[in-house]
């Protein structure tokens, strides 16, 4: 027999033998195995626990496995074959997952299971597993029956569409602006690395004109073509010196995707309109209801509460520091007239910080070097949580040979999970971003034998050059801190069965503490003293240095925190409040919610939430506020370990053994709610987030 990789005959994947030919015919043939075993279980399912669930796990498995592979190389390991296998594959597989998802005799079953005699002897984490399927399958509109349904399904399919428009008409009004500079005076002020990205923006949109191939451009002769690109966008906005540009710019951007034939305004209208229809057919007054139904927060007001909060500090911050903002510009330049204009606001912002902080991520680099950030972040690990993580390059076979494979032992050295680290950039093959992802869930099968956990942390810091180690920027420091507590999650956990074990079935609002709770170790001096030493001389990160790192952290927080407050409660507004039916503008009454939010109102012209992707054409809707809701989680968490004295190892101990009990074992056997308050003994405030920022 040929060996197939995607069969996941073993627990870890073996990349050595992964076949791009065989992933069409194999995922073809898990999908039509998946499909017999369904139509089997639909007629002959339980209600009890290994009858349903149980069962439907297990036939899942085979095909999960091979497609999350897939999936996983297309992001690690791009190449125009996988691109061509995957498509081909692709159909059935989001047939069949949506057939899954709409299978009637399966949440018929799970009703009554819930109502059954089996119910009272599962335990909490498997009832909660059954409820909030139940729940899934109902927002999915699968308990509707007759012309309800199949409007509800017309809606969903009419939303998709919008969404797809929407991103599209995004994604073509930014490519359709751009200013391409050729005067020095035109690009002053701008650092070499945006000077060397507009100029090859400009050899690239050349090339396409003439369908000559790229030149390359000297990026200090130009020309540079300037876009609403994301990354020139920003640095243009903060580094230009020409002011009249900026406001070119600044415009283009406040405008775009509203006008003529990429006009999001009635897509948007639309939208709010179709998700409050769908809302009611499921029986809930707003769409902000229907996705809180699945969130932490229990209910608007709840949310409501939380920004309050935030906003009753932040506005007033922002405000002065937009007033401080305005005396430094009037030093600065001399007119002691000047009013900030909004194009101003991030010019002069990156000018005073500068000033105050003075470092720049090249001063920092050479103190973090890969080897000893990692040491140093397996060494907190251990002092909080007991385990340990021992290399285990060789062992098993990688996709890329620059790739780390690790073991997990608990403390009491067994062996309890892998993880496979993907450090370095390689723009040719790999997504950008940063992302824990997981293969492998903990699971105790009917045998007794236990499948462990296996996660990877993929990251796009620099890569080593010669035989210098990898040197990482303060923030990919903090990237790393980030995702391992994500893979933390995944491999600490307790739970014995995948539906909940690790990250599954938590709430969206809450999946992000774990992650954002390990940066905060990046501000705690001792650890970063500890593991920030001149990767050649050895001499330890200075003090001062690390002090300006953390002034720099509190840094605008007031304006940064009013803004997300502002973008939360549009997107909250929007979806509870605002009757799409009433006549009025979505535009209109996102600059309402601005009146009471932030310092600095929008142009007449603005119309920005014709560019809010997150809640149009991503899966943010009435959800935006889980950056705020999360931060002020893991905040809340760490204020522990201060309070309780993060100097002393046996105090991190004690309370990192909390912490382990609960976030890290629970998974999604528990409200996270319920589990915070396991930890904390309340419910969270937002006390420890203003305080860190420096806002109280
Ligand atoms: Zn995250």
């Amino acid at each position: 027999m040929t060996q197939n990789a995607l069969t996941g005959d073993n627990l870890l994947p073996q990349f050595d033998i992964l076949d791009i030919g065989q992933i069409e015919p194999t995922i073809n043939r898990l999908v039509a195995d998946l499909e017999k075993h369904l139509s089997e279980l639909e007629t002959n399912i339980e209600p009890t626990w290994d009858g349903s669930i149980e069962r439907l796990t297990q036939m899942r498995e085979p095909l999960n496995f091979a497609w999350d592979l897939v999936n996983h190389m297309m992001s690690v390991q791009d190449s125009p074959e996988l691109r061509k296998a995957h498509e081909a594959a692709q159909p059935t597989v989001v047939a069949l997952n949506l057939r899954l998802s709409q299978s009637e005799p399966i949440y018929r079953t799970l009703k009554d299971l819930r109502s059954g005699p089996q119910w009272k002897t599962l335990d909490e984490g498997r009832r909660r597993v059954v409820e909030e399927k139940i729940l899934d399958a109902e927002l999915r509109g699968v308990g509707l029956e007759g012309k309800q349904k199949a409007r509800f399904q017309d809606i969903e399919k009419e939303l998709a569409e919008l969404s797809t428009k929407f991103e599209n008409n995004l994604l073509d009004a930014t490519k359709a602006f751009s200013m391409t500079l050729t005067q020095k005076d035109e690009v002053e002020g701008l650092p070499e690395t945006l000077l060397g990205m507009t100029a090859q923006s400009a050899a690239l949109a050349e090339s396409e004109s003439t369908s000559q191939p790229a030149r390359t451009l000297d990026p200090q002769a130009g020309p540079w073509r300037i876009t609403l690109d994301g990354p020139i966008y920003a640095g243009f906005m903060q580094h230009a010196r020409r002011q009249d540009l900026r406001e070119k710019l600044y415009r283009a951007n406040i405008e775009k995707a509203s006008a003529k034939e990429l006009d999001n305004q009635p897509i948007v209208l639309r939208i709010l309109k179709l998700r409050r229809e769908m809302s009611a057919l499921l029986g809930y007054k707003t769409y902000a209801e229907v996705s809180l139904a699945r969130k932490m927060a229990a209910d608007v007001p709840a949310v409501g509460q939380l920004l309050d909060e935030l906003r009753g500090v932040a506005l007033p911050r922002s405000r002065s520091e937009l007033a401080d903002l305005t005396t430094f510009a009037r030093e600065q330049s001399g007119e002691t007239n000047l009013d900030l204009k909004h194009w101003d606001v991030a010019f002069w912002a990156e000018r005073r910080s500068e000033q105050l902080f003075g470092y720049t991520d090249e001063e920092l680099r050479p103190y973090f070097a890969l080897p000893r950030v990692l040491a140093g972040l397996f060494e907190i690990t251990n002092r909080m949580f007991g385990v340990s993580f021992k290399s285990a390059d060789g062992e098993t076979t990688v996709w890329d040979p620059s790739v780390q494979f690790f073991k997990v032992l608990d403390a009491d050295g067994d062996h309890i999970a892998y993880f496979y680290l993907d450090p370095y950039s390689r723009p040719q093959n790999k997504r950008g971003g940063a992302w824990m992802n997981f293969i492998r869930s903990r699971h105790v099968q009917e045998d007794g034998s236990v499948q462990l956990p296996v996660v990877w942390l993929i990251c796009n810091q620099s890569p080593p050059v010669g035989d210098q180690p990898s040197l990482m920027s303060f923030e990919e420091v903090n990237t790393l801190f980030h995702e391992f507590g994500h893979g933390l999650q995944h491999m600490l956990t307790k739970v014995d069965f995948p539906e909940a074990s690790g990250v599954n079935n938590i709430e969206w609002d809450a999946v992000e503490l774990a992650s954002t709770f390990m940066q905060n170790w990046c501000y705690h001096k001792a650890t970063i003293l500890g593991l920030a030493k001149h990767f050649e001389t050895g001499d330890p990160l200075p003090d001062e240095l690390f002090e300006k790192i953390r002034a720099a952290r509190t840094y605008l927080s007031g304006s940064t925190v009013a803004r997300q407050v502002y973008l939360s409660e549009v997107d909250m507004e929007l979806h509870h409040e605002f009757d799409p039916n009433s006549g009025e503008s979505p535009v209109e009454r996102s600059k309402k919610v601005a009146l009471r939010n932030i310092p600095m109102q929008p142009l007449p012209e603005d119309r920005a939430i014709c560019g809010f992707a997150h809640i149009f054409a991503g899966s943010y809707a009435a959800g935006y506020y889980s950056y705020a809701w999360a931060a002020v989680l893991a905040a809340d968490a760490f204020a522990v370990f201060e309070e309780e004295g993060t100097d002393d190892a046996a105090k991190i101990n004690k309370v990192g053994r909390r912490f382990a009990d609960t976030f890290m074992a629970l998974g999604g056997t528990r409200h996270p709610m319920d589990v915070f308050k396991d930890f904390r003994g309340r419910a969270p405030t937002t006390e420890p987030l203003l305080k860190q920022l420096g806002l109280k």
